[in-house]
């Protein structure tokens, strides 16, 4: 079983290149599930056509634990893949990280953490504890940092691989980071900028995703690309990262950027 997680930013892409990346995955006959990490809990909504999902949090909150079964949460989406959200803490209160924790201890249960591949979408803006956790206990056991050239997101990457260097000193290593996917927000030179970005934290760029109206279209149709636009172009750039990620066996330990480094790295770009 292949266990990948994609971190980054809010607002990244991270949800819409996890569900086309496991909507392109479940087409080929693989056992996909999806789970979305992330307290907006839309991870899954456009592989279950525009449905928001219970999420886990809320009913352990409404029922417990103990009275929740399979079909509670965990929903079959496009191309058969199971999709599972973990939903987010009652604002104000409440740690977003236990539900992570609660979602996997209830799949655990429940037998349901399982498949050919387990794609895991997770907010990657505070790189605390409670998001790290998916990582830190051995469930993403490859990570992708997803980003585009914005300073921003690429701190947030620069801080997740942070993380997984953290993690990676401790005696019991349970992930490694397996490549960036540049995510693009059309700026003049980002695909040159995130390569070497992947490189100087040592990794590469495995995936060059173009903006692209198709995405914004099958989103208003409530729909991956994959089932949307199946013949378009965009469709073909994620099947090539479903096959890309498959067949990937490098894996790193991230040697992550000092922020006058990452700075200094963005202007260089900017300049081209
Ligand atoms: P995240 O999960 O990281 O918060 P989303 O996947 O929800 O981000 O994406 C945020 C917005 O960006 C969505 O409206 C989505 O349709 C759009 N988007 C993501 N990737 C692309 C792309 N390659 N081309 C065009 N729009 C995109
Ligand atoms: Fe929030 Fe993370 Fe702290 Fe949990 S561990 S309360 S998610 S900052
Ligand atoms: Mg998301």
């Amino acid at each position: 079983m292949k266990q990948i997680a994609l971190y980054g930013k809010g607002g990244i892409g991270k949800s819409t290149t996890s569900a086309n990346l496991s909507a392109a995955l479940g087409e080929t006959g693989l056992d996909i599930l999806q789970i979305g990490c992330d307290p907006k809990h839309d991870s899954t909504r456009m592989l279950m056509h525009g449905a928001w999902i219970p999420t886990v949090l809320d009913l352990v909150r409404e029922r417990g634990d103990a009275a929740i079964v399979t079909d509670d949460v965990v929903f079959t989406g496009y191309a058969g893949v199971r999709c599972v959200e973990a939903g987010g803490p009652e604002p104000g209160i409440g740690c977003a990280g236990r539900g992570i924790i609660a979602t996997f201890q209830l799949l655990e249960r429940l037998g349901a953490l399982n498949g050919d591949v387990i794609v895991y979408d997770v907010l990657g803006d505070v790189v605390c504890g409670g998001f790290a956790m998916p990582m830190r206990e051995g469930y993403a056991k490859e990570v992708y940092l997803i980003t585009s050239g914005e300073l921003m997101s690429l701190y947030a990457a620069n801080n997740i691989a942070k993380a997984i260097a953290r993690l990676a000193k401790r005696s019991r290593q349970t992930c490694a980071l397996a490549g960036v996917i540049c995510n693009s927000k059309n700026m003049e030179g980002e695909e040159d900028l995130v390569r070497e970005f992947a490189s100087r934290i040592n990794s590469a760029m495995v995936a060059y995703i173009p903006r692209s109206r198709t995405v914004t279209l099958a989103e208003l149709n409530r729909q991956t690309v994959m089932e949307y636009a199946p013949e378009s172009e965009q469709a073909g750039v994620y099947r090539r990262l479903a096959e890309d990620i498959m067949k990937n066996t490098r894996t790193s330990i991230p040697t992550p950027l000092e922020i006058d480094e990452l700075e200094e790295l963005a202007r260089r770009f900017a300049q081209v």
